[in-house]
């Protein structure tokens, strides 16, 4: 990464032309949030804009009868480190947790028992489609189906991008659709056949083409992965005693403690450029009359602006600013509602760790037992238990988009005595949470990655402008954090050097 600050300057000049840039950020999610904290701790001016009344954007909490839940992001990616490294400088080292409760399990398959999710593949994938748990659920059809893939001849190993086109034509429908697509709508609310492979499962295609199958690929990657971590692939995620939002705390305060200024409940309506000015137009909400429309605030006057919201309201505000920006990507709605069970029919965590369904045999697409995956909450739940239901995904509107509170509660409720195999009673729940997001197009869906930087160099062709946030770097902290400082450092380098 390039440093803060130029070398050759003089530390007092660089402090003093730092102190003469005043940067705005739209959008307190962990995007802004990060970006404010790059530019603020080399001494600029920064003002955050929330239109929430609180910061976090897709990391959310929850009160259930007392008890505080993540309703959004619930755990980090140890990927790269850099999540895990700006954890341990906020001082929440020691409060990083791991997940428990096992594996995840599969339901909905068609005529056969809810079963765990097999172990041992990538993305779904089997190295072995006659391992019990792969054929519990492919069936012995399925399972000699997958197995032509060992007898093809490597003649018919070809570059293929679309990885549910690849699956199906190497190991057939059943393990797409059984177990690929499970993943691919539980991870990133897409179908296989719109995921790019070369993005989702990088050295997939060249190791088809060197071992000569899929299935050998699958195995011949995992043990490289095994080499290079010294760990079991797909066991790299973590948590935060007492949820996320703790991150999102921890951050508010050390930006705050640079002097960054947080301001919430106000919302971005345009900004403008004029020379080496910028112009940001706001509205807050009428504080009188909750009926009544937002009033426009006083504009602020900035030297940079960073923009870090989701999609839909950062191409509102770029659109007419900056050139070439394209075509949106897709931003599936999903809704996840939280629910706080008496429940102690729960208590043996009948499902592990969660549910993942076959698309199209669940009204909920997945089903987290967060008190099982969780020791921090179960702890905290005394006794009793959350499970979080998640609804709708990629062309697929959540089922309960356009239910009350009431009748989205009812909904989870039915479908997790579904997918956990315990039938719950109204009368056991004691809380319920919904909660709305609009989710980027992920990075792995064919086309994406180019859309993404095309809108880069868009954005970065324009003076004093940034854009941070999980619809240019990937959904996932793992992705969002580095992005925004580097983004951020980007920027600060042209406001300090013009
Ligand atoms: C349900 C769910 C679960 C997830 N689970 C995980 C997980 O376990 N692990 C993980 O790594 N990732 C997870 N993710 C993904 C991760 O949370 C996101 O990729 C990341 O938090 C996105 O951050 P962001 O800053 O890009 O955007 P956001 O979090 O969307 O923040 C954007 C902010 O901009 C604000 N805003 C919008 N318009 C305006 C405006 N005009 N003016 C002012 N402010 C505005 C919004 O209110 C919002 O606060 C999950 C996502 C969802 C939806």
């Amino acid at each position: 990464m390039t440093p803060a600050v130029p070398s050759s300057a003089e530390p007092s000049d660089l402090a003093a032309r730092a102190a003469q840039q005043h940067v705005v950020v739209i959008g307190g999610g962990i995007g802004g949030l990060v970006a404010a904290r790059e530019c603020a701790k080399v001494g600029m001016r920064v003002t955050l804009l929330e239109a929430r009344e609180a910061v976090g954007g897709s990391i959310r909490t929850a009160d259930l009868d007392g008890i505080v839940v993540d309703a959004g992001a619930e755990s980090f990616a140890t990927r790269g480190g850099t999540v895990r490294a700006l954890v341990e400088e906020l001082g929440l080292a020691d409060a990083i947790v791991r997940p428990e409760g096992g594996g995840a399990w599969l339901s909905g398959i068609p005529d056969a028992p809810d079963a765990p999710l097999p172990v041992g593949g990538i993305l779904g994938i089997p190295a072995n489609p006659f391992a019990d748990d792969v054929r519990r659920i492919i069936g012995w059809r399925g399972a000699w189906r997958a197995y032509v893939d060992r007898l093809r001849p490597p003649l018919t190993i070809g570059h293929e991008r679309s990885l549910g086109k690849l699956v199906r034509s190497r190991m057939g429908a059943r393990v797409r659709d059984r177990l690929v697509a499970p993943v691919t709508a539980g991870v990133y609310s897409a179908h296989p056949d719109e995921v790019d492979t070369d993005v989702a499962a990088p050295g997939l295609n060249a190791a088809l083409t060197r071992v000569g199958s899929l299935s050998g690929a699958v195995d011949a990657l995992r043990t490289d992965q095994k080499q290079k971590a010294g760990t079991t692939p797909g066991s790299a995620v973590l948590g935060i005693s007492g949820g996320m939002g703790r991150l999102v705390d921890a951050l508010r305060a050390d930006i705050e403690a640079y002097g960054v200024e947080v301001r919430t409940g106000v919302t971005v309506t345009s900004i403008e450029r004029t020379g080496s000015t910028w112009t940001v137009q706001t509205e807050v909400p009428d504080a009188a009359d909750d009926e009544a429309p937002d009033a426009a605030a006083e504009p602020l006057t900035a030297t940079g602006v960073i923009v870090a919201t989701a999609e839909p309201p950062a191409r509102a505000l770029l659109e007419g600013l900056v050139d070439g920006l394209g075509e949106p990507g897709a931003a599936p709605e999903i809704e996840i509602v939280t629910l706080l069970l008496d429940a102690p029919e729960l208590d043996a965590a009948p499902r592990g760790s969660g549910v993942l369904t076959v698309p199209g045999s669940h009204t909920a697409k997945a089903l987290t037992h967060s008190t099982a995956k969780w020791g921090w909450l179960r702890e905290a739940a005394g006794g009793r238990h959350v499970v979080r239901v998640s609804f709708g995904t990629q062309g697929e509107a959540a089922a309960t988009v356009g239910l009350d509170e009431d009748g989205a509660a009812r909904l989870a409720l039915t479908e997790a005595s579904a997918l956990l195999g315990v039938a719950l009673r109204p009368s056991q729940l004691v809380a319920a949470h919904r909660a709305r997001f609009v989710q980027a197009q992920p990075t792995s869906v064919i086309g994406a990655a180019e859309r993404r930087q095309a809108v880069r160099k868009a954005v970065q062709q324009t003076p004093g402008l940034a854009a941070v946030g999980a619809w240019l770097a990937g959904t996932g902290l793992a992705q969002v954090i580095p992005d925004a400082v580097a983004e951020a450092d980007r920027l600060r380098h042209a406001l300090l050097w013009r």
